[in-house]
């Protein structure tokens, strides 16, 4: 077997497009989407990413401010910007890069975020309102992943997922919204003895870890769908997943490209979550 692929690229355009005709509606009623990105310090990855985040506001004509700071901000300077950006009428979406310095606490700053602008969908409220089942914001990958799913018609209901990864951006996130989507989900980690025997159970697996080729073609089922969220590094420094990808395409029924799978998805997912807020702002009647 050969898998299908799951093209993040050719999705994400698509759904672009259908985003565009959404800011065109909302600039007919004189409301422009806006997104203020914030930038600490001078990580090289966090610059790429923020340049992207950028970029892909403009081709769909939300309205980015990007503020870079050095890494030398204090945590009460930062705190101040985003309390301006919580104020600003014309700011939808307030996205804090990550990492952080470690001088400044991450999740007191997510958590200063004013939640219906909490876009990456990472303040407590959001992680809450995904927990009970109450609308909010969605983080970005995970959403981006049950895109991917719902494009293939991938029926989830009664299906076994299994994810790899626990973090509060990716796993546990994802984890709910499989299980939101009625699959039985098993959620694996660092402390999970024996991987594969969970893996080859699985309809769907979602590898969100940060390790090479730690999803190799003896731990998947024939025919399952394989998301790969991770983004690491090969010997020759080219960007690759968490799957073995050569591999596990001879065995999966799907499986997702690294580069051009999770990670334009995720972008696209961000400029969705800044658009809804723009609509739910001007839905809110004027106090
Ligand atoms: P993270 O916070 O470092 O979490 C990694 C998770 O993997 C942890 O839960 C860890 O378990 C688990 N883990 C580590 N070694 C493992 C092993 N041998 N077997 C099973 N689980 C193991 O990372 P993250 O932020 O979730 O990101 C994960 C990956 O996705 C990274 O490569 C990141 O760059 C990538 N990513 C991609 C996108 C995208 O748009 N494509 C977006 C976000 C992240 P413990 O909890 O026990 O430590």
């Amino acid at each position: 077997m050969t898998a299908q692929l799951i093209d993040g690229v050719a999705l994400s355009r698509r759904l672009r497009e259908a985003l565009r005709v959404r800011v065109s509606t909302l600039s007919a009623r004189h409301t422009q989407p806006g997104l203020a990105v914030i930038l600490v310090g001078d990580n090289p990855a966090s610059q790429v990413y923020v340049r992207n985040k950028v970029k892909a506001c403009e081709e769909v004509g939300i309205r980015s401010v990007l503020e870079t700071h050095p890494a030398s901000l204090t945590e009460a300077a930062l705190l101040q910007r985003i309390a301006a950006f919580n104020a600003d009428p014309a700011i939808h979406g307030i996205l804090v890069q990550l990492p952080l310095p470690p001088h400044i606490d991450a999740q007191r700053v997510i958590e200063a975020i004013a939640p219906e602008k909490d876009v990456d969908g990472f303040h407590v409220a959001n992680a809450g309102a995904l927990m009970v089942g109450r609308p909010g914001f969605q983080p970005c990958t995970p959403y981006g992943c049950m895109k991917m799913l719902e494009h293939i018609g991938y029926p989830l209901r009664g299906k076994h997922a299994v994810v790899i990864g626990r973090s509060n951006i990716v796993g546990k996130p994802m984890a709910m919204l499989l299980l939101q989507a009625n699959a039985t989900v098993t959620i694996c980690h660092s402390a999970t003895t024996d991987l594969a025997h969970h893996t080859r159970q699985a309809d769907v697996i979602v590898a969100a870890v940060g390790r090479r080729a730690l999803v190799t073609a003896d731990m998947v089922k024939p025919g399952a769908v394989v998301i790969d969220v991770g983004m690491n590094r090969d010997d020759t420094g080219k960007l690759c997943g968490d799957v073995d990808f050569e591999g596990v395409r001879q065995v999966a029924g799907w499986i997702t490209p690294v580069p051009g799978g999770v990670g334009p998805m995720t972008i696209t997912m961000l400029l969705t979550n800044t658009v809804e807020a723009a609509e739910r702002a001007g839905a809110t009647p004027a106090r």
